[in-house]
């Protein structure tokens, strides 16, 4: 008798039930199942058989993705404020720079210019364009 999961989870294990055990005791398979290289394979197994949101590093990256996302709902809000009111792109940096010091929002210097307040204007304002012509 094999462990399927010590058999391809934990395959160097010195353990009866990877070479194959002889005995059918019950005491045997209840000592092999909560030893701690069964409980190592047994973690193996059900983190190879996670859906792949569920795995760690796809939640981290979904989680960047989110902070990001916030981000830029948060560039966007902020140009859109600069082009309502009229005010100049340089207004921009400074408002980043109030709105890092008040969330800790750490917006990257990247879009930190009156150039990218352009850029997300422009983008803001292609769908109402694009109705008037
Ligand atoms: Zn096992």
């Amino acid at each position: 008798m094999k462990c399927s999961y010590c058999v391809t989870y934990n395959h160097k294990s010195k353990s009866k039930f990877v070479s194959g055990c002889e005995s059918l005791r019950l005491d045997n398979v209840r000592s092999h199942e909560i030893s701690d290289d069964h409980k190592i394979s047994h973690t193996s197994f059900l983190n190879a058989n996670k859906a792949p949101c569920d795995q760690p590093i796809i939640k981290a990256v979904i989680n960047m993705e989110k902070r990001d996302l916030d981000i830029m709902a948060k560039l966007f809000t902020t140009a859109f404020y600069i082009g309502k009111h009229e005010k100049p792109y340089t207004d921009f940096i400074k408002l980043n720079e109030l709105q890092n010091k008040n969330y800790s929002d750490n917006i990257s210097k990247h879009y930190n210019s009156d150039k990218q307040a352009r850029n997300f204007i422009k983008y803001i304002a292609q769908p109402y364009m694009e109705k008037q012509q």
